[in-house]
């Protein structure tokens, strides 16, 4: 109910400014956003690295709705991608995401050129993309685009959503040699038509889209941060023998770090999610909706004097 609530509010231009303008949202920001320029990005991307961890970097913006704003976002990651390669960071970093900050919403074409220029500009700085997933109006846009990117680029990433239904069949159908997939729970509102409601319902479809996964022939990235699912995980990859270059786990910056460093202690490829930019509001919105405890974090920053 809650985390409906706060889903509403990240489509509301109303809630948008009212949290953008309070006085102390940028303390609540910063713990899950790298900084606002490229130069954060690199910076907090360094200090991954030198952890042991590897990073998939999101210029944050979504939903954009004309041709210059979505040549803005491409060209916001050509000058990442550029920046990455000169600080010598990649292959360790690679680049996320959304199709919707590209033209998605009202010219498709538009959206997989730019995508296929970020791509261009990837493989030239020695590394890959991967297609963040958005509601699920845009999955079959977002799975036809990605398969015009890989005959070019093969290295690119999809994304799957356990909540939704249709979920276990498109792992099977992305699971073929080479194929990097993040499979995450899903973070949007979705009818029950299309998604599963309960978390104990998402969770069993997690594991079971995992078992399709571990046991192809493509690379998993195992996107959570969810203890559970987590141990899983690792079961999954005694029991299918696959090493640290053979799958991955992800997880959000500023989301238990010291879990992602434990992992990599084990031996893992742990790989953190950074998200920068000045167009946070969204995904803020998306990680409050996860976390109740989030929200009282955030709603004592909203009021505090200090
Ligand atoms: C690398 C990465 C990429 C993602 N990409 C996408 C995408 O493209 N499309 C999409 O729809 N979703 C994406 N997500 C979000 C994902 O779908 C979930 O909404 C999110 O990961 C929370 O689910 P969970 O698996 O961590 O499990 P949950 O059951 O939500 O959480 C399990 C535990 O993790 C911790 N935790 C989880 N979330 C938070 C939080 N916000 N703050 C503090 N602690 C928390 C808590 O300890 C919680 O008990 C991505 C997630 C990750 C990690």
């Amino acid at each position: 109910m809650l985390r409906s609530v706060i889903l509403a509010a990240s489509r509301s231009s109303r809630v948008e400014r009212l949290v953008e303008t309070a006085p102390y949202t940028r303390d609540v920001v910063r713990r899950f956003v790298a900084g606002t320029g490229t130069d954060d990005a690199l910076r907090a991307t360094r200090e991954l690295v030198a952890e042991g961890l590897t990073v998939t970097l999101d210029h944050l913006g979504e939903d954009t709705v004309n041709p210059e704003q979505a040549d803005a976002t491409r060209d916001a990651y050509l000058t990442l991608l550029a920046a990455l390669s000169a600080a010598g960071l990649t292959p360790a970093a690679e680049v996320s995401l959304k199709l919707s900050a590209l033209g998605q919403m009202f010219d498709e074409q538009l959206a997989y050129e730019n995508a296929q220029a970020i791509c261009a500009a990837a493989a030239e700085a020695g590394t890959t993309v991967t297609l963040d997933m958005e509601d699920h109006t845009t999955t079959d846009s977002t799975l036809d685009v990605l398969a015009k990117l890989r005959e070019d680029h093969p290295g690119t990433g999809a994304v799957l959503q356990a909540y939704l239904r249709r979920t276990e069949s498109d792992c099977r159908d992305l699971a073929g040699a080479g194929s990097r997939v993040r499979l995450c729970k899903g973070a949007y509102r979705e009818p029950e038509s299309v998604a599963y409601q309960s978390a104990r319902e998402v969770d069993k479809s997690y594991v079971r889209c995992m078992n399709i996964l571990m046991s192809g022939d493509g690379y998993p990235m195992l996107a959570t941060h969810d203890p559970r699912l987590i141990a899983i995980g690792e079961d999954r990859a005694r029991w299918f023998d696959r090493g640290p270059d053979q799958f991955e786990f992800q997880m959000l910056y500023g989301i238990r770090p010291e879990e992602q460093t434990r992992l990599v202690g084990e031996g893992y490829t742990v790989r953190t999610y950074v998200p920068y930019g000045t167009q946070w509001y969204g995904y803020l919105m998306r990680r409050l909706a996860e976390r109740p405890a989030n929200l009282a974090f955030f709603g004592r920053a909203l009021v505090s004097k200090k």
